[in-house]
């Protein structure tokens, strides 16, 4: 009986004593808006684990936000709104979020000193493929404006513009190296195409 207490006095005392591991990893929800194909947000899912090594949990056919949608030049959904809106659902468990749509978005495009863009009409509301804090815990990607016949070009588009959106909310900035797959796309989709699918070691060192 006195040895049994022993046994179980040590026992107790080792397990006290084990380091107690961090196993929090950091957790992405992709959300999945209604019509945003299920292979394409595999897709998406599977380079951010490889770029980043989060973990990911996918929220399937949600609905996108209809107090984001605006209708001024052509009927899309506000990018600002739908980040915003997106961060104001991020339970605890949960440390970023990427949604995924098929709809068009768009934000208002400022200049440097912080006032929209000239000429206004044009830049008042902007299509975008993506918009994220940074850095922040929320971004959205739209496939809309990144659509190609070959598919492979769309998928690698879909890859990069992710990848690039996540890593702003890291706080990742705009980078200056071409290549790098955060340089800004400065409104045309051919930037991306000659961007490569990867973070340059600067970048790479910040995260
Ligand atoms: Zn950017
Ligand atoms: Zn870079």
């Amino acid at each position: 009986m006195k040895y049994c207490f022993l046994f179980w006095c040590i026992l107790l005392l080792v397990s006290c004593q084990s380091p107690v591991k961090d196993t929090h990893q950091t957790t992405v929800l992709v959300k999945q808006y209604k019509g945003f194909p299920k292979n394409e947000v595999d897709t998406v899912t599977t380079i951010l684990q490889k770029v980043y090594g989060v973990k990911v949990i996918i929220a399937q056919n949600q609905e996108l936000y209809e107090n984001a949608f605006i209708d001024v030049k052509s009927p899309r959904y506000r990018a600002d709104s739908i980040i915003k809106l997106q961060k104001a659902d991020l339970k605890d468990s949960i440390d970023y979020i990427l949604g995924l749509t098929s709809k068009d978005i768009s934000t208002t495009k400022k200049d440097d000193s912080g006032n929209v863009k000239k000429p206004e009409y044009k830049y008042q509301d902007w299509g975008i493929m993506g918009l994220a804090y940074c850095p922040g815990n929320s971004c959205v990607v739209s496939s809309f404006r990144i659509k190609h016949k070959n598919k492979a070009v769309y998928f690698d588009r879909l890859k990069k513009v992710s990848v690039h959106e996540f890593g702003h909310n890291l706080g990742l900035p705009h980078c200056p190296d071409k290549k790098c797959v955060m340089t800004d796309a400065v409104e045309s989709v051919k930037t991306i195409d000659n961007a490569k699918l990867k973070l340059c070691n600067n970048c790479n060192a910040k995260i």
